[in-house]
């Protein structure tokens, strides 16, 4: 092959690898991310069940305080029972004495119901508190992998860079600049090979002509349908 083609196949394929370390590095980064995330919403879910334990236990000493206002008129009604003399005066405190035991019962029931609430509800809290530790231990891993793994990318990144480099400063000027402007628009399908006489960026057939120019490979070639740089590849046997 011709000396400046195997450069630009050569260079072509370190600007390839180059354009690969940005996606890579992104694609750690949003694992991350994810983790975070799901760290993120098991706060909110503690925050929620913490402001929901703070309503149940407001509510329980409002029907507290209820409670022993209902026993204190229990007692007074127990009182006046004693001082009552007419069948209707009577009948009228045995009647508030019944409502009272129902308000009464009715709060303990609540009480009771609110109790078996904060129950569940702290159990809930307590393992999510759990599970966002445990969380955070994974993000704090993951943390160190990601950064182990970015700096190898990029160890990767500048060592390639820096072959890269060494082989723009062989290249010879102008070769150099008609490849920088195939790679303005054909990108990582700058310089591709021809296979079964046809050009492996737009897959157009080559003519007969244009073909053997390649074979020879004495200049650079661009095929005459899309203008990519070709070359040809080693035959595989099939
Ligand atoms: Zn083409």
């Amino acid at each position: 092959m011709n000396k400046y083609l195997e450069q630009l196949v050569e260079l072509a394929k370190y600007d390839t690898q180059i354009g690969s370390f940005e996606p890579k590095i992104k694609s750690q980064k949003e694992k991350l991310e994810e983790f975070s995330k799901d760290a993120l919403s098991l706060k909110e879910q503690i925050n929620k069940l913490e402001s929901d334990i703070k309503d149940i236990k407001s509510k329980k000493s409002k029907h507290e305080a209820h409670l022993a206002e209902l026993k204190d008129k229990l007692s007074d009604i127990s009182k006046k029972g004693a001082i009552v003399q007419t069948e209707k005066e009577i009948k009228a405190l045995q009647l508030e004495e019944e409502i009272t035991k129902e308000q009464i019962s009715f709060s303990n029931e609540e009480i009771e119901r609110l109790d078996n609430l904060q129950n569940n509800k702290n159990e809930t809290l307590k393992e999510a508190i759990a599970k966002l530790s445990e969380e955070e231990e994974s993000i704090k891993e993951l943390q160190v992998a990601i950064e182990n793994s970015i700096n190898d990318i990029n160890v990767e990144r500048n060592d390639v860079s820096m072959k890269r480099g060494e082989l723009v400063e062989k290249i010879d000027s102008k070769i150099l600049s008609f490849y920088e402007k195939v790679r303005r628009w054909a990108k990582n399908t700058s310089v591709v090979p021809v296979r079964k006489q046809a050009c492996y960026g737009c897959y157009m057939k080559i003519s007969d002509k244009t073909y053997a120019e390649v074979i020879k490979s004495e200049e650079i070639v661009t095929c005459p349908h899309c203008g990519r740089i070709l070359y040809k590849e080693i035959e595989i046997t099939e």
